[in-house]
C-alpha cells in the first residue's frame, strides 16, 4: 500500500495541536519542594523536588512539581525515613515518640515475639510507623516450659510474673525433646512471616550453647538471620555467638555492640571485621548512649550478674526515682519488678562504634512507663545526627544516614522483600521520608526527661502520610504497615 503524498503533513497537522495541549503536569498528593535530597543508596546529594502519589515516591526532579499539598523544605535535608531494627516500644504512644526522632519503621528483632501471627494481627491499624518482628527464642522457650503465650516477654512482664520471677523457661536446661519443640515453634513463627529469629541468651541462662546452636541451625536451614543479645557482656560471649554462627552457617546480627562488648569494644569490632572479611554475613548495631536499660527482675540479674555485666550496684539507676541502687534497694526493686538503667559504657567506645564503618544505628528503645524510661527511645537518631555527625564530626552526614536507612533495609530485605522499597529516596520507593535541618537537629531527651522530642526534625511521612508535620506530631494517623517475611502458612483463626 502506498500513502498519498502529503499524508505526513496531514498527520503532523493533526498531531501538533495534540502535542501542544499534552496532558497537564501530574498532580502529586504531596510535594516536598526545594530540599537537599540525600539518598545513601544512590549517593544522590542535590536539591530536588520530591513528588508523592498513593504512598509512593513518584518523582525526584529538578523540575517544579504540582501537588495537592506542597511543603517548602528549602534548606532542609530530605532523607529516607529511619529504620530501627531494635525497637521494643511497640505501642502507638512509643511509636509516636519514635516518629518525632525520624523513625518510620520500628522492628522488634532482638527479643522477638511468640506467637507471631496473632502479634501481627494485633498491630494492624494501630501503628503510626511500619512494624515487624522476629520469632523469639525467649517466648518460644517459655511456651515449651510453661504452656503460656507471653507475646513479647520480657517486655510483657505481667505474663512472666504470673509464672514466677525465676521461671524454668529462663533458668533450667532444656531436654532434647524440649529443644526439638522450641525449634518447631521457631519454624512455625517463620512460616507466619517472622523476620528471622531473635535471641536474648542473657535472659535465658539455662539455655546451653548446644541449644542455641540447634536454633541457629533453624535460621540457617530457613536462610533467615539470627539477632542475638549475647550470654554476657564482653568479648568472650560475642566470640561464642560468632563461632556458633560459623559452625551452623547462620547469618548473624549482634545487637547493641556498645553494651554487649562492654570494655572490649575495640576487640569486638576487630573480630567482627575479620569474620566479615572472610565472607560471613555478620552485622552489628549500636545506640549512642553510655547506659542501657532492661528489667530488673529478669534473669540478667541472677546471682553472678556483677561478673557477667562487669558492673556493681552503684552503676544501676531506678528511673522512677532517679536513685542509684544499693544491695538493699536492688533486692527490694527486683522483687517488685520494673525497668532499670545500667551505666556500663564509656563515651570513647560509643564514639568508636557509631563512627565504625558498617555498624548500624538502632535504638533498643524500651516502652516508656508514665513518661519514665531510657531516652534512647526518643532521641537515638537525632542524637547521632546532632552530636556525632555535626558536633564531634566523627562521620559524614551521608555515612550517618546510611547507618539508619539503607544499611538496616539491606539487613532485612533478604527475608522481607518489601524492604527493597524502603530506606531509599528514589522513584518507586515507599514514601517513608524524614525531613530535618542539618544545622539544628539534635536530641533533647535526658535521663530526667526521657520522652522530650528532638529539635530540627520537621516533617516525617510514613507511606505518604504525615505523622510529623512542621515539627509537631499528627495525632491518630496509623500509617504503619506490616513488614513480613515470606509467609508460608495461613495464620491460625483468632477467637
Ligand atoms: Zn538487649
Amino acid at each position: 500500500m502506498t500513502r498519498a503524498p502529503g499524508s505526513i503533513a496531514f498527520v503532523l497537522s493533526v498531531l501538533l495541536p495534540l502535542t501542544a495541549c499534552a496532558p497537564a503536569a501530574p498532580l502529586y498528593d504531596v510535594v516536598l519542594s526545594g530540599g537537599r535530597v540525600m539518598d545513601p543508596a544512590s549517593g544522590l546529594d542535590s536539591v530536588r523536588n520530591v513528588g508523592i502519589k498513593d504512598g509512593k515516591i513518584a518523582a525526584v526532579s529538578t523540575e517544579a512539581l504540582k501537588g495537592t499539598t506542597v511543603v517548602d523544605v528549602t534548606g532542609k535535608v530530605v532523607a529516607p525515613g529511619f529504620i530501627d531494627l531494635h525497637a521494643h516500644g511497640q505501642d502507638a504512644g512509643d511509636m509516636e515518640i519514635q516518629s518525632r526522632d525520624g523513625v518510620t519503621t520500628a522492628l522488634e528483632l532482638e527479643v522477638g515475639v511468640y506467637p507471631v501471627a496473632p502479634w501481627y494481627q494485633s498491630m494492624e491499624g494501630k501503628a503510626p510507623v511500619n512494624y515487624g518482628a522476629t520469632v523469639g527464642h525467649i517466648p518460644a522457650r517459655f511456651k515449651v516450659f510453661h504452656g503460656i503465650d507471653v507475646g513479647d516477654w520480657p517486655l510483657n512482664p505481667q505474663a512472666a510474673m504470673k509464672a514466677g520471677l525465676k521461671p524454668a523457661g529462663t533458668n533450667a536446661a532444656a531436654s532434647d525433646s524440649q529443644v526439638a519443640a522450641i525449634a518447631d515453634l521457631l519454624r512455625q513463627g517463620l512460616d507466619e512471616g517472622a523476620l528471622g529469629i531473635g535471641f536474648g541468651v542473657n535472659y535465658t541462662p539455662g539455655a546451653a550453647q548446644s541449644e542455641i546452636e540447634r536454633m541457629f541451625a533453624v535460621a540457617a536451614e530457613r536462610k533467615v538471620p539470627a539477632f542475638i543479645h549475647t550470654r554476657a557482656f564482653g568479648i568472650g560471649a560475642i566470640r561464642e555467638a560468632i563461632e556458633s554462627a560459623l559452625r551452623t552457617g547462620a547469618s548473624l546480627h549482634v545487637v547493641h555492640i556498645g553494651s554487649s562488648s562492654g570494655p572490649d569494644l575495640p576487640q569486638a569490632l576487630a573480630l567482627i571485621d575479620s569474620v566479615k572479611a572472610s565472607g560471613k554475613d555478620l552485622t552489628t548495631e549500636v545506640y549512642p548512649y553510655i547506659a542501657g536499660s532492661t528489667r530488673l527482675e529478669s534473669a540478667m540479674f541472677n546471682p553472678g550478674w556483677q561478673q557477667n555485666l562487669k558492673i556493681d550496684y552503684g552503676e544501676l539507676q531506678w528511673p522512677l526515682t532517679g536513685e542509684r541502687l544499693t544491695k538493699a534497694t536492688f533486692d527490694k526493686y527486683r522483687a517488685q519488678g520494673g525497668w532499670v538503667i545500667l551505666f556500663t559504657m564509656k563515651d570513647e567506645n560509643i564514639d568508636k562504634a557509631v563512627a565504625h564503618p558498617g555498624v548500624l544505628i538502632a535504638s533498643d528503645g524500651v516502652p516508656f512507663v508514665n513518661g519514665t524510661g531510657h531516652p534512647r527511645g526518643a532521641g537515638t537518631f537525632s542524637r547521632v545526627l546532632g552530636r556525632y555527625v555535626r558536633e564531634k564530626k566523627l562521620l559524614s552526614l551521608m555515612d550517618g544516614l546510611a547507618k539508619m536507612t539503607i544499611l538496616p533495609a539491606r539487613r532485612v530485605e533478604t527475608v522481607a522483600p518489601a524492604m527493597k522499597n524502603k530506606g531509599r529516596v528514589s522513584v518507586g520507593a515507599d514514601a517513608d521520608i524524614t525531613v530535618f535541618d542539618p544545622a539544628t537537629v539534635v536530641d533533647n531527651a535526658t535521663w530526667e526527661h526521657p520522652t522530650l522530642p528532638p529539635t530540627g526534625i520537621t516533617q516525617v511521612l510514613v507511606n505518604g502520610q504525615f505523622v510529623v508535620r512542621d515539627g509537631q506530631s499528627v495525632k491518630g494517623v496509623m500509617a504503619g504497615r506490616p513488614v513480613r517475611g515470606l509467609v508460608k502458612a495461613a495464620p491460625p483463626a483468632t477467637h
